[in-house]
């Protein structure tokens, strides 16, 4: 829908498509709140939500990613993105919305064969463990792929990985690291 990011040349899966550096525009509810409903329209439509309500808009062009039911990339909760598959030169470059903490129902028509036709806040109580399952293998051999953004992330989380990818206590974390509504709910 409306603008779209799509690959110029192969982005091997594993690799990190996208990164929430210190340039992005971070929002508060009440921020969001003293805005005209136009420019709040503005923000709705380019922004992600975070678990503690706070939208981030991309400086870049993420803001123009869209969903499909049956993405090539994937968030994490370590602040960046991550493809899950080959993403081939000329494709789309997609993520789930269901990981956003939206606050109303979203229609979809990205046309996946698997399409949930509607994307709602709820749908990472049923969407969490498949997410999981995707993405921990490729987390774990991260560094085994070539990561052209990998100096953009924070250098703590840079740390956690380098440390944890292998071990079974990044896994632990990981699996508690739950995108619940409840969750955000509670914040
Ligand atoms: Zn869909």
């Amino acid at each position: 829908m409306g603008y779209g990011i799509f690959a110029t040349r192969l982005i091997p899966k594993g690799s990190i498509t996208y990164v929430k550096d210190s340039l992005e525009i971070e929002i508060t509810p009440t921020e969001l709140s003293k805005h005209s409903n136009a420019l709040q329209e503005h923000i709705e439509k380019y922004s992600f939500r975070e678990k503690n309500g706070l939208r981030v808009i991309s400086w870049d062009l993420a803001k123009y990613v869209n969903h499909c039911c049956d993405p090539n990339s994937l968030s994490t909760p370590f602040g960046f993105e991550i493809a899950i598959k080959d993403i081939l030169p000329g494709e789309e470059i997609t993520d789930d919305y269901g990981m956003f903490f939206i606050e109303q129902d979203m229609p979809c028509a990205c046309q996946a064969p698997n399409c949930r036709k509607v994307i709602t806040p709820n749908d990472s109580e049923f969407m969490t463990q498949k997410w999981n399952e995707v993405l921990k293998p490729i987390m774990s051999s991260i560094f085994e792929t070539e990561q052209p953004l990998i100096d953009l992330l924070p250098e703590e989380t840079t740390k956690a990985l380098v440390s944890n990818a292998s071990t079974s206590d990044f896994f632990r974390s990981f699996d508690n690291l739950n995108f619940t509504h409840d969750d955000y709910l509670s914040v």
